[in-house]
């Protein structure tokens, strides 16, 4: 397959000249430095916040690759994963003129940035089992599609997608192919950054929200060649993580095994609250998952959601959704959190 960037990118965006910081023109690190306009002596409260922070996040980067087997440069960090998916969307589909591919049920992110950008989208759902519809996906590709995103493993179904479609649609698709890996620490196969070398048009996107706990920093990563890096730092906002987020990721990455432990301990719940939930007469089908969650099929989702939201437990009622009749999404919480579920579940079955 013949991958050309420059065909995919909106021609204006090829063009582009970007923004250029005080901190892109002098990138030593010792000096007086006169140049950004910021407050020379501190912040207000005393701390040390007055220098913009480095715009491309290095010390991050380095830290951070031998960890995902990636070179920094194959590397774009954004403010929450909902970053790259924008300016994924914006470099490339000129609005009402190019589209995206979308695979339903999934993860609501993707058709909400085509919406907000003006792009159509062609939807193939998933089959029963929540894989992809392979030849119908190659069929549905236009001239015009940018983009065919793939979640995996995929929210709200919680399974990871078959490895050989995707490598499938990779083979036969010029555009971009987005597998976004929200989920991946979760998983029972290994990350698809493996294969950026061999292909050009994938993008992996993952997340430092489920696994490592960082939800509130909102602090998204993109891997892809460092050709497409060097377009999505063109158009990403110059200073997009503050230091003080710089700050406490460059400490967490120390923390490895930490996340490790965390995700087998959620795992290990996971299959508890997995077995739990299947004793009971209410839970009419536990979807396999490779995530953090478990969609659940009831025999009256309503009626249970309503009965978990007076009990004060709250769950994802994804029973409109397509393919997913009657099914509530629950994440894996403590011990202590998944048995007051399951306690409130038999109390429903015995009142109901
Ligand atoms: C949770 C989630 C994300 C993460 O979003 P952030 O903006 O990084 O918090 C991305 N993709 C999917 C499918 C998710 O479920």
């Amino acid at each position: 397959m013949t991958f050309d960037l420059t065909k995919i990118l909106r021609p204006h965006i090829l063009n582009l000249v970007p923004y250029s910081s005080a901190r892109d023109e002098y990138t030593g690190k010792e000096g007086i430095f006169l140049d950004a306009n910021e407050n020379p002596y501190q912040s207000v409260n005393g701390q040390h916040w007055n220098r913009y922070p480095d715009p491309y996040q290095w010390a991050i980067k380095e830290k951070l690759a031998p960890i995902k087997g990636v070179r920094p440069t194959q590397i774009f960090l954004g403010n929450g994963s909902d970053e790259p998916i924008d300016l994924l969307v914006r470099a490339t589909c000129t609005p009402r003129e190019d589209n995206m591919l979308l695979m339903p049920p999934t993860y609501g992110m993707y058709q909400v940035s085509a919406d907000i950008n003006d792009v159509p989208v062609i939807k193939v759902p998933l089959t029963s089992d929540f894989q992809i519809d392979t030849p119908r996906v190659l069929a549905e590709l236009t001239p015009k599609t940018k983009i065919v995103w793939i979640c995996s493993p995929n929210n709200p179904s919680g399974n990871l997608v078959q490895r050989e479609a995707i490598l499938e649609i990779l083979n036969n698709f010029q555009g971009l192919v987005v597998v976004d890996e929200a989920y991946i620490d979760f998983a029972s196969e290994p990350s698809f950054t493996q294969e950026l070398d061999n292909y050009p048009n994938l993008i992996v996107l993952q997340t430092f929200s489920k696994a490592w706990g960082l939800a509130s920093l909102r602090l998204g990563m993109c891997f892809a060649s460092e050709e497409i890096i060097k377009v999505l730092n063109k158009i990403k906002p110059p200073y997009n993580l503050s230091g003080a987020t710089q700050q406490l990721l460059l400490e967490a990455l120390d923390y490895v095994e930490t996340k490790n432990q965390l995700v087998n301990d959620i795992l290990a719940e996971r299959e508890h609250l997995r077995t739990n939930l299947a004793a009971l007469p209410l839970v009419k089908r536990i979807y396999p998952s490779d995530s953090n969650f478990l969609l659940v099929e009831f025999d009256d989702a309503s009626a249970v959601m309503q009965y978990l939201i007076d009990q004060k437990i709250i769950v994802r009622d994804r029973s409109k959704v397509i393919l997913c009749d009657g099914c509530l999404r629950i994440t894996v919480g403590t011990a202590e959190e998944n048995k007051t579920l399951l306690d409130t579940l038999k109390a429903f079955a015995i009142m109901a």
